[in-house]
């Protein structure tokens, strides 16, 4: 029973591991060229173990993400692994519209609430749900700067992605919005132009 297994490391992801699972690990959970070193890294290494088993037995849905990517999207969204849990105000990894592989540009880290919103949006009308999609990557307008996104411009000005939603939310700051311009690509509103070329 207290027989001890040797131990080897992997070469790829330095996760120390019994010898003889080294050939299944590196074809099945091998975290990629990201070494995990500290306790939070190997916190997120089982979840990244765990997802990549999960979506594809339960959901027939690939998970493409490295170790190194899933590292990038906490980064992206601000957070760690630590904000990622099941209560309504931590994050999830979640597709865009729900659909398409667990791939770099198709999931961002959002939060439960956020990710249910959505989830009603699709069953409800997908054309409205697009449209919210292209919103969200409307200007993000702060005094700091005018940013691609909500995540960019937390990460760039250097706080957390939902204090940019909370200041873009909350009038009491007028400095922070988004920048609509979903309705004006199409249909371009000329009408106070010439309304003015009458009055003159
Ligand atoms: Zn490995």
């Amino acid at each position: 029973m207290n027989r001890k297994m040797p131990r080897v490391k992997c070469p790829v992801c330095q996760l120390t591991i019994t010898n003889n699972m080294l050939k299944r690990h590196q074809d099945n959970t091998c975290w990629g060229d990201t070494p995990i070193t500290d306790a939070l890294t190997e916190r997120t290494y089982q979840y990244w173990k765990h997802k990549k088993k999960a979506t594809k037995q339960r959901h027939a849905i690939d998970w493409k993400l490295s170790g190194k990517e899933l590292m990038q999207l906490l980064d992206d969204a601000g957070i760690t692994h630590d904000d990622v849990g099941r209560s309504s105000s931590s994050y999830q990894l979640a597709r865009y519209e729900d659909t398409g592989d667990y791939a770099v540009g198709n999931c961002r880290y959002i939060t439960l609430r956020e990710n249910i919103q959505e989830r009603k949006f699709s069953d409800k009308a997908l054309e409205s749900m697009q449209q919210s999609h292209a919103a969200r990557w409307d200007n993000i307008v702060t005094p700091h700067g005018v940013f691609n996104s909500k995540s960019d411009a937390g990460r760039k000005i250097g706080v957390t992605r939902n204090m940019v939603r909370r200041r873009v939310d909350d009038p009491k700051y007028p400095d922070w919005y988004q920048e609509d311009n979903s309705v004006d690509k199409n249909h371009p509103v000329e009408k106070s132009v010439e309304e003015n070329e009458c009055q003159s």
